[in-house]
């Protein structure tokens, strides 16, 4: 094969503000020299406040596009987003079983920035019993952590009950906990925890999550191992977040391509 980009496949939801889902996981992934492969799991009606709805594509549509791509190239990582309900869970669920050979981050996200629900109560089961066994790195934040962990007290159990369950690696971003500064813990399947402390930046942010964990994902996909992908996609996204502008009336969004000479920056 000719010189190319490592393949990221990734399975997403649209937000058409562009902040959050599959446009943030494009332009995170591109902007780290990865191809993106897109495929859409649900559109939702959306600005950079809120979301109003959520539309779910056809599970078996879903399978087809990426088996179209997965047939088509190597697929280096597969970054796994919003998917909305349990049968599309399933259905992702069955196409992961397929390909165990691939790293998968799996992002489960389940509320938008603004507070609105994007999933089904009912895709946190398939989450727990069918996708994050198949899970090389689980990005929950820390209210994500409480939906799929409810009863140990403590965080740190709260994660290791998802490494039981077979992620290799859970990230615990903690943006969203009342915290002077962000603590994002590391844990690993051998009892490895790591803190990485960055300082809070001054708003409030749409595709933060998304951008970090197709960045690792992009980073997987070059071949990092999971804690160099881990500090350095880390890195990558509070200097997008940095970055970060207001393109409507809601929260900021991260430039992703700050690193390009000719992005204007402010
Ligand atoms: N995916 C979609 C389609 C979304 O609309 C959102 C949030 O609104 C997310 C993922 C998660 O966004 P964030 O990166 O802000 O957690």
């Amino acid at each position: 094969m000719t010189n190319r980009l490592p393949n990221v496949l990734v399975i997403s939801g649209n937000d058409p503000s562009g902040g959050a889902g599959m446009a943030a996981d494009i332009q995170a992934i591109t902007a780290l020299s990865a191809h993106p492969a897109p495929v859409i799991t649900t559109l939702t009606v959306q600005d950079t406040q809120n979301a109003s709805a959520v539309v779910p594509i056809e599970p078996d549509l879903i399978v087809d596009q990426a088996t179209a791509v997965l047939e088509d190239m190597p697929i280096e990582a597969i970054k796994i987003g919003l998917l909305g309900n349990a049968a599309i869970g399933s259905a992702v669920a069955d196409l992961l079983q397929d390909h165990k050979n691939i790293p998968v981050v799996l992002d489960p996200v389940l509320v938008a920035a603004g507070g609105a629900q994007l999933a089904e109560k009912s895709l946190i089961d398939v989450l727990l019993t069918r996708l994050i066994p198949l899970a090389t790195i689980l990005t929950p934040n820390d209210s994500e952590l409480h939906t799929l962990a409810p009863a140990p007290d403590a965080d740190d159990e709260r994660a290791a009950s998802l490494v039981a369950l077979g992620a290799r690696w859970v990230l615990v971003k903690g943006a969203d906990a009342d915290t002077p500064e962000v603590h994002n813990t590391l844990y690993g399947t051998d009892g490895d925890v790591e803190v990485y402390t960055w300082s809070r930046l001054p708003h409030a942010y749409h595709g933060s999550g998304c951008t970090l964990a197709s960045a690792i994902a992009a980073l997987i996909a070059h071949g990092e191992d999971v804690v160099d992908a881990v500090t350095a996609a880390q890195r990558y996204t509070w200097e997008a977040l940095r970055r970060g502008f207001q393109p409507g009336k809601g929260q900021f969004v991260p430039h992703r391509f700050f690193h390009l000479p000719e992005a204007p920056l402010k």
